[in-house]
């Protein structure tokens, strides 16, 4: 090839200063060089000096999203100890096909009403902090009303822009047996604040701590005349108001994985001490009625 290049110089001196010039070129192009050979279809498959340059000077990308803040757990708070007894045998066959009848024409028995947006919201499948949480319903919170079902249903009516005045139970129980549905089971009524069950709650405003209210369903039954107070009792609830609330707990309990356990109160459930309801309430109206319904087996 040299002896070649030298006959085309010999022939044609211009060649030469093209050559040289070439070599200056040549020196000055490297860089360019450097990046024609990269392109080549031989160098393609290999990493280029600037790719394996920064893959020393930047670290390995990471698979796992960026770490999380911790959630926050809830105070310590006792366990529930529910005054609901295992039950399979010893079933009262008369309340039972009774109460079965009842169930089978509950659908029809439940009145549905609409209330102001502002005092429930979605269930969140993520808490404040990105954690994962379940929303299913797996709690039952047993509550009173105080004052009539008139009074508790404008409540609930209301708007109410601020977060404090916010309050919904998922279904309210007249003296009078009549089962009133205002939220479906799906939405996240705000039925306790601040409030824990056996060490769990979600949080999903930092701003106002934790509740159960992600994972619980709410239940009111009216209260009587006699305990529109502060009293620490009064007269108690109507057997209308055991069946009706036997019937609607039976209902949730077979369409969601709520054990008779996880039936339990806004006393026991709020953080704050403050809540004393349901007051005057008779496990052992409920006891008979699940029992017999086959729910405490
Ligand atoms: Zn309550």
């Amino acid at each position: 090839m040299l002896n070649d290049l030298i006959q085309r110089v010999r022939a044609n001196p211009l060649a030469l200063g093209l050559l040289g010039g070439g070599v200056v070129l040549g020196l000055g192009g490297l860089g360019w060089l450097a990046h024609d050979l990269s392109a080549s279809s031989e160098a393609a498959s290999r990493p280029s000096l600037l790719q394996l340059l920064e893959q020393v000077t930047q670290p390995a990308p990471s698979r796992e999203p960026p770490p999380r803040r911790p959630s926050p757990l809830p105070p310590p708070w006792p366990a529930w100890v529910s005054p609901l007894a295992r039950q399979c045998v010893d079933l009262d066959p008369r309340l039972r096909l009774r109460l079965e009848g009842e169930l089978s024409a509950l659908p029809e028995r439940r009145r549905r009403l609409a209330i102001d947006p502002s005092n429930y919201g979605v269930r969140f499948e993520r808490d404040a902090f990105g954690h994962a949480v379940d929303p299913t319903p797996q709690v039952v919170v047993l509550h009173e009303t105080v004052y009539g079902l008139g009074s508790a249903l404008r409540t609930f009516q209301t708007p109410h822009p601020r977060d404090e005045d916010q309050v919904s139970y998922h279904t309210l129980i007249g003296l009078d047996g009549q089962v009133i549905d205002v939220l479906d089971p799906s939405q996240r009524a705000f039925g306790a604040g601040n409030s824990s069950f056996n060490g769990r709650w979600v949080v999903t405003n930092p701003r106002v701590g934790g509740s159960i209210n992600n994972f619980a369903l709410h239940i009111s039954l009216e209260t009587p005349v006699d305990g529109e107070d502060n009293d620490r009792g009064h007269s108690g609830y109507s057997s209308k108001q055991y069946d009706a609330l036997a019937l609607v707990l039976t209902d949730w309990m077979r369409r969601f994985p709520i054990p008779a356990d996880h039936i339990t109160t806004h006393r026991h459930v709020d953080l704050g001490g403050e809540r004393a309801d349901p007051r005057s309430f008779n496990w052992a109206a409920l006891q008979s009625r699940l029992g017999a319904l086959g729910q405490l087996c």
